[in-house]
């Protein structure tokens, strides 16, 4: 979800709807992950506190309404711990009815700071993490330049959970191509088992405009799986994810990448999960065609 600005598209989840999106930082210090095109066009720096507390002033007239507030751009975790704390502290003082902090984070941006950094920040409201790990084998981490490994992937989502804000890891279905889908599924499986996510979204790749990996996939370098493929790749995905049986991993799989929208909660609705991709994957054999880039709008 992204609406345009004069300083480039702002996005957010599509759960902060209703909320008040606070821009900290403008762009991705990170941006040169090879499938996202999301703030190419924007040179990453973060906000001054004057312009963060002009763009709180405007937001106090709805300071009764205000529950929930999303720190963009894409990695809000880069700033200082002070600085967040100082952020957090202000928004607490300015909206009374204030529930929920959330923010994307990149995995570097999360490993750069002590558990006890990430607890002082849950402490003062910041309740949700959102982070695109996308992949848990290292080869497709690398080809993606991520910028981690995948036990550092795990490490960050771990430091996270341990810390106590609620993490909202995000996976990429199809992003190893046909080559390695089988080990992307094992291995993707295998990271969300040692992180133990509280939200899992298995998202389906999009190729979108200006990114590197479409520009492989045009070369002929690259190829895509076919929409029952993309079922049976995260049917893999799911049969590999071993909760304990108390966890209650809320599972989503309805962004709009999707082919089939699938939900439930990890690991008390696996089978019907697996029974749903199943049907699925039986339904798309029958496509013979389909939009390779995937109903990209961007
Ligand atoms: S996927 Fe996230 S970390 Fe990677 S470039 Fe895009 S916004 Fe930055």
């Amino acid at each position: 979800m992204y609406f345009d600005t004069a300083e480039g598209p702002v996005f957010r989840p599509p759960s902060e709807a209703d909320s008040f999106i606070l821009r900290v930082t403008i762009g991705c210090s990170h941006n040169r992950c090879t499938y996202c095109n999301m703030y190419r066009t924007v040179d990453f720096r973060t906000r001054s506190m004057e312009e963060i507390m002009a763009q709180i002033e405007q937001a106090k007239a709805y300071k009764d309404m205000i529950r929930r507030i999303f720190l963009a751009d894409g990695n809000a975790l880069v700033l200082s711990t002070p600085r967040l704390l100082e952020i957090l502290k202000v928004l607490h003082e300015n909206f009374p009815k204030l529930r929920r902090v959330s923010c994307y984070a990149g995995p570097n941006d999360i490993l750069r700071k002590t558990t006890e950094e990430l607890q002082r920040l849950s402490e003062a409201g910041l309740k949700l993490v959102y982070y695109g790990m996308e992949s848990g084998d290292d080869e497709v981490l690398l080809h993606v330049n991520k910028g981690v490994t995948k036990q550092q992937s795990i490490e960050a989502g771990q430091k996270i959970v341990a810390a106590g804000i609620k993490l909202s890891l995000m996976v990429i279905i199809g992003l190893a191509g046909k080559a390695g889908s089988k080990e992307h599924a094992y291995h993707t499986a295998q990271a969300v088992n040692a992180i133990r996510p509280n939200m899992l979204s298995a998202l389906t790749l999009m190729m979108y405009r200006g990114s590197e990996l479409r520009a492989e996939y045009e070369r002929g370098e690259f190829t895509l799986l076919s929409p029952a493929e993309i079922m049976g790749e995260l049917s893999r995905l799911i049969s590999g994810i071993d909760l304990h049986s108390e966890a209650h991993c809320l599972f989503r799989s309805n962004h709009i990448s999707n082919y089939v929208a699938l939900a439930g909660t990890l690991p008390q609705d696996k089978e019907k999960l697996l029974v749903d991709c199943k049907k699925a994957m039986e339904h798309l054999s029958t496509m013979t065609e389909w939009d390779p880039y995937n109903n990209v709008e961007q």
